[in-house]
């Protein structure tokens, strides 16, 4: 074959894929033979498909995440609300929306990660609630990936969040990011560390505004092993302490949990809406 003619060939091939992933699958077969040389869709075919917002509920299956005095199991407050962010973003049919588990089943980490990227995912949310050993700290926080921590709370939170499982499911550790610094200069190259902090403050900006109570210096970074797709903008969300009781009875409301995958919506819409996306 010539150069030109296989050239030819893997534009028409990205150009099926990109169709394929905008009409709901009804053309999807011809993307699992894409080449690997066309890694990027090519801007020539036109754009005009829902953006993709990939929602990870931390934790599940045999690792619980963090408890609360009552009881409560982070997997399960994060599930939930995961579950009405997809409905509230699937509602007004501007996204396509996938989780990492639909379930209470464990995924390690770099499953959620590699799963995100073979979807090619836009925007990737990462959903936790976490414990604190002073019961008085309250509040929602949001994290986006950096080689050092900002604080050394952040940092062992991300410490706590990388082990997720990893003790139960016999690993030593595995989950550890040890490709940071080298995610962190891809993402620069693509504007993906600035795409992150974007989102991330506008999650941030979204809870001031619809009254969900928040750390001081929310926007906090770490290097947490499920923010570390190249490609994809992405940012961990800690919607309150289990560790505190009021958060903790608050997070299994269901009126609250509703509030929360409102405000994260709403995130997403500002997000999109701030130039990150060109209107069709
Ligand atoms: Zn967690």
């Amino acid at each position: 074959m010539s150069d030109f003619r296989r050239r030819h060939l893997l534009a028409v091939l990205a150009g099926v894929s990109v169709l394929g992933m905008g009409s709901g699958g009804a053309l999807a077969a011809p993307s699992k033979r894409r080449p690997k040389s066309v890694s990027k869709p090519t801007p020539a075919v036109p754009m005009d498909k829902p953006k993709l917002v990939f929602l990870d509920p931390g934790h599940g299956g045999r690792d619980p995440g963090a408890l609360g005095s009552r009881g409560t199991q982070e997997k399960t407050v994060v599930l939930a609300i995961a579950r009405d962010l997809r409905r509230e973003l699937l509602a007004g049919n501007r996204y396509r929306v996938l989780l990492s588990r639909t379930t209470d089943s464990f995924v390690p980490l770099r499953e959620r990660v590699a799963r995100a990227q073979a979807a090619r995912a836009d925007l990737f949310l990462s959903l936790h609630a976490d414990a604190h050993s002073d019961r008085d700290v309250r509040g929602a926080s949001v994290y986006t990936l950096s080689e050092e921590a900002t604080d050394r709370e952040a940092a062992a939170l991300a410490a706590r969040e990388n082990r997720a499982g990893a003790s139960l499911s016999g690993m030593r550790l595995s989950e550890q990011p040890d490709n940071v610094a080298q995610t962190l200069v891809a993402m620069s190259q693509r504007g993906t560390v600035n795409d992150s902090r974007r989102l991330a403050d506008t999650v941030v900006a979204t809870f001031a505004r619809n009254g969900v109570r928040l750390l001081p210096r929310t926007h906090r970074q770490a290097g947490f092993a499920v923010l570390t797709s190249p490609e994809i903008p992405a940012a961990l969300v800690e919607l309150g302490y289990l560790s505190n009781a009021q958060d903790e009875k608050l997070l299994t409301v269901r009126q609250h949990q509703l509030a929360l995958a409102r405000a994260l919506r709403a995130s997403v819409d500002a997000y999109f809406g701030t130039g990150a996306t060109r209107k069709a």
